[in-house]
């Protein structure tokens, strides 16, 4: 039968737009549906905005050490239309960007809801398409718990475009977004306060990680409260909210911000109209090749629900881009060692194991820690500390785990996670030499394990 195009693509995001560029370059007929934004949630509403913003609120830590250094640059004050207003502006840019990418590698973009009607098919603005191959790309959607009081709850989709920065924020969850935006909120000087249901926050991290930002959030002014959840928020009279937590506290607050995971994008998607199948969480249920239970149809970043990151979604639309179209130059994602970055202030840098899930693996271990003041605040009063950890097989001396919390530390871990990916023992950090003076020379110049 002869389709419309050879790959139709659902979704404009960082996995989408991958495989749609990349297929069209392996001489693909190839088009993408886009409902809302070029370039999807990391573009528009994810880690480019959030990454502004945290640049943004960085300056209240420069400006406070700048004195130290001899400058005096008067009273610093924020405005934060200004910070959204030009950060509006480089998205636009960023979209613009995207359009291009697109349209220059020759993919037919279609802005609007796209929903599968069969296998094949695809209907977008009254019109319909066949395609060989359908790609499901459409991401994920902030998940806010139901409960009395919820809809005043903002998530990361309001965030970026408030019209003002609130004095007081409550911020609920205990992952990525949530220590993000609650540092984001504090540089710039609102009241933050961070709920948490469980013990400790950044379940997964490695515990050293999660208990070292703990004591540095807290210097840093921000009010954790673990084992705290909201019942209810009621709106007051004056526009505050009153928040009952299920321990019988009352907060009262100007804003309440979700950060509590995120849900697969499938709504109004068609699927019923196919053979896909979800898994028990809802994400479309995908094998290795990120084929769905119904042949001409796949699937890829967020709305599988695997790890919910750009650059793992570029890898997985690069993967089937080549496994489609240009079969000799396919290799599958490796999901070992896949750096990550936690943008809080200060940041968190990890990759491979965490000491946790290295001694449930059956590692023998040697732990090497350090924690410092960073060389840079050693002229101000700012008392942060930074912390390195390694994860070390103590039998074969591989290094497992490489754990950072501290500035830059995402910039430090990407070096350090392609010497994992290339087995790098212990003997070969100690055998590195460092760059000095630098934090991140720490890492090769670490001896003594803790004891265990
Ligand atoms: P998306 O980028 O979400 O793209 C899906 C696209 O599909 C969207 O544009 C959507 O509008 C479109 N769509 C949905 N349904 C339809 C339909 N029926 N028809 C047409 N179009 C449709 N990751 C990092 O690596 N680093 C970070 O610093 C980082 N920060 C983040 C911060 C926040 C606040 C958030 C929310 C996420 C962050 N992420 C970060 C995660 C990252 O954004 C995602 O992992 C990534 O965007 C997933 O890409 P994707 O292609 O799967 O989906
Ligand atoms: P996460 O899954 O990282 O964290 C969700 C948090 O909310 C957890 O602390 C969880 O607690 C808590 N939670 C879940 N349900 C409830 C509930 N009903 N009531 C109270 N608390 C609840 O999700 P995020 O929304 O922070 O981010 C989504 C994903 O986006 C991340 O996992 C990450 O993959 C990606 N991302 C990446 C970034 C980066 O690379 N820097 C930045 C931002 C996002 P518990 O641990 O107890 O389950």
């Amino acid at each position: 039968m002869a389709y419309d195009f050879d790959l139709y693509v659902i979704g404009a995001g960082s996995g989408g737009v991958r495989a749609a560029r990349f297929s069209a370059g392996f001489g693909a007929r190839v088009a993408i549906a886009e409902s809302r934004y070029l370039g999807g949630t990391c573009v528009n509403v994810g880690c480019v905005p959030k990454k502004l913003l945290v640049y943004g609120a960085h300056y209240a830590e420069d400006f406070a050490h700048a004195e130290s250094f001899g400058w005096s640059a008067g009273k610093a004050e924020f405005d934060w239309s200004t910070l959204i207003n030009n950060k509006n502006h480089e998205i636009q840019r960023l979209n613009d960007v995207y359009r291009s990418l697109l349209t220059n590698s020759g993919v037919t973009l279609h802005e609007g809801h796209a929903k599968l009607l069969d296998p094949h098919r695809v209907e977008i603005n009254g019109q319909v398409y066949s395609a060989e191959h359908i790609l499901i790309a459409t991401g994920g959607w902030p998940q806010v718990p139901e409960f009395p009081g919820s809809e005043h709850a903002i998530t990361s989709q309001d965030a970026f475009f408030l019209d003002t920065l609130p004095k007081r924020i409550v911020v609920v969850g205990g992952g990525y977004i949530a220590v993000e935006f609650a540092s984001i909120f504090n540089g710039l000087g609102a009241d933050v306060t961070q709920l948490y249901r469980g013990e400790l926050f950044l379940r997964g991290f490695d515990g050293s990680v999660r208990v070292h930002l703990k004591e540095e959030l807290i210097k840093h002014g921000i009010d954790l409260q673990f084992n705290s959840d909201i019942e209810r928020i009621d709106k007051q009279a004056d526009g505050s909210l009153q928040l009952s937590l299920k321990d019988g506290r009352q907060l009262n607050t100007d804003c309440v911000f979700y950060a509590t995971g995120r849900r697969p994008m499938v709504d109004d998607l068609g699927l019923e109209n196919t053979q896909v199948k979800l898994d028990k969480n809802g994400f479309i249920a995908v094998d290795s090749l990120y084929q769905t239970n119904e042949p001409s149809i796949l699937a890829l970043g967020d709305i599988i629900g695997g790890v919910q990151l750009t650059p793992v979604a570029l890898a997985e639309g690069m993967a089937v881009a080549r496994r489609l179209f240009k079969p000799e130059a396919y290799r599958p994602v490796d999901y070992n060692h896949i750096a990550t970055a936690v943008f809080s202030l200060p940041n968190i840098g990890t990759v491979g194991l965490t000491e946790e899930d290295a001694r449930k693996a059956g590692h023998t271990l040697k732990i090497f820690e350090s924690r410092f003041r960073p060389m840079k605040l050693s002229m101000t009063d700012d008392q942060e500390r930074t912390l390195m950890k390694l994860v070390v097989d103590a039998d074969t001396d591989r290094v497992l785990g490489c754990h950072m919390v501290g500035p830059d530390a995402g910039e430090i871990v990407q070096g350090l996670a392609v010497a994992l990916k290339a087995g790098a023992t212990k003997q070969i950090f100690d055998d590195t030499i460092g760059v000095h003076p630098t934090a991140a020379e720490e890492f090769v110049t670490l001896r003594t394990p803790v004891a265990s």
